[in-house]
């Protein structure tokens, strides 16, 4: 295969969740040029840490980013095509490429663009579900599905080792002689987020113990991370501040990560950062566990969990207690546990 293209223009965690099907995709193909249309802002850490030879960035409800990412295209014929993202306009752009077999999930209407449609296995985790598109094209992807441990629930992270074809790693680069301590307090859905008074309460322990303390997050995150470092002046607000390459050199510097399910924990994975993740509205079952084996989750058990499949501007019941109910002491009692 010459030229293989992956569509995935889903947030930044569904793409992380990614990184484990293109790099079978060279570990199958390694004569192969890898492109990759994605959301904008997001491309260009794919190409920086060589995942992918090219990046197409679209902008959602910006037409004229599909009409270029369509242009630049339309002079070159995929050998495969591959999409784990089922939305009705991706089937449309995917639609409008040239590609010899394109795979991706059974939906009615992926019928109409793709030439081969799986179900998607739900019993998966969400990175083993994309990697399982290959299946259609490789034997050595089909042997070992076959030889994956079905007594074990994949999703949830328990003491079964991932196995080394299907990690996220790009390399080892976390210390557990680190000082750094990273935060990523936020979402971009507010339900997901641990309450900033809780990050604050943490990161002052920290510091009390000697830590280095890191704020991570997007641009969109710093108004409670600059929440956080007006209570804990001591601390670092990197939040807005790096690029996607750059946070990832954070991490592989840091010795943990206390996130909310969000793209900082996905990250973290690259560089085997271990890692304690907060989970509130979402469950585990919905496949989007962090893809690595250093995690510890902190969620309680509520008949009002999950309440969505992404989480919510607002609690439905008003209470927020998937969240409040999970103190500040609790994790402080893991992180003793995993810093010593
Ligand atoms: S309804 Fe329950 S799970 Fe959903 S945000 Fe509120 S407390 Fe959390």
């Amino acid at each position: 295969m010459q030229n293989i293209l992956f569509v995935q223009t889903a947030f930044l965690g569904d793409l992380l969740l990614s990184i484990p099907t293109l790099k079978n995709c060279k570990r199958l193909f390694p004569n192969s040029k890898i492109h990759l249309i994605c959301r904008a802002g997001i491309g260009d850490f794919f190409t920086e840490q060589k995942i992918v030879d090219h990046v197409y960035e679209v902008q959602k409800n910006n037409s004229a980013t599909y009409k270029n990412v369509r242009n630049k295209l339309k002079d070159i014929s995929f050998d495969l095509l591959l999409s784990p993202h089922e939305s009705f306009r991706t089937m449309l752009l995917v639609k409008s490429i040239r590609a010899k077999l394109k795979v991706s999930y059974k939906k009615w209407y992926q019928f109409y663009a793709y030439d081969k449609c799986v179900n998607r296995p739900l019993k998966y985790p969400e990175a083993l579900r994309q990697i399982f598109l290959l299946t259609e094209v490789s034997d050595d992807i089909r042997k070992k599905f076959s030889e994956l441990n079905t007594n074990t629930d994949w999703r949830i992270p328990s003491d079964v080792k991932i196995p080394d074809w299907a990690t996220a790693s790009l390399f080892e680069g976390s210390s557990k002689s680190s000082k750094k301590v990273c935060l990523a307090p936020g979402s971009v859905w507010a339900t997901k987020m641990w309450p900033k008074e809780y990050y604050a309460d943490l990161a002052s322990s920290l510091i009390k113990n000697g830590h280095e303390v890191v704020l991570v997050g997007g641009k969109s995150e710093r108004v409670v991370c600059d929440w956080i470092k007006n209570e804990v002046p001591q601390i670092q607000n990197k939040a807005g501040e790096t690029s996607l390459s750059e946070l990832l050199k954070v991490f592989s510097e840091a010795a943990l990560l206390i996130s909310n399910d969000s793209g900082p924990m996905h990250m973290a994975s690259l560089v085997g950062l271990p890692t304690i993740a907060i989970f509130g509205p979402t469950v585990l079952s919905f496949g989007y566990r962090p893809w690595q084996n250093n995690v510890t989750i902190k969620q309680i058990e509520l008949p009002c969990r999950p309440c969505g499949k992404h989480g919510h501007n607002a609690c439905p019941i008003g209470t927020h207690d998937c969240m409040k109910l999970i103190e500040a002491e609790m994790v402080k009692k893991n992180i003793m546990e995993l810093l010593g």
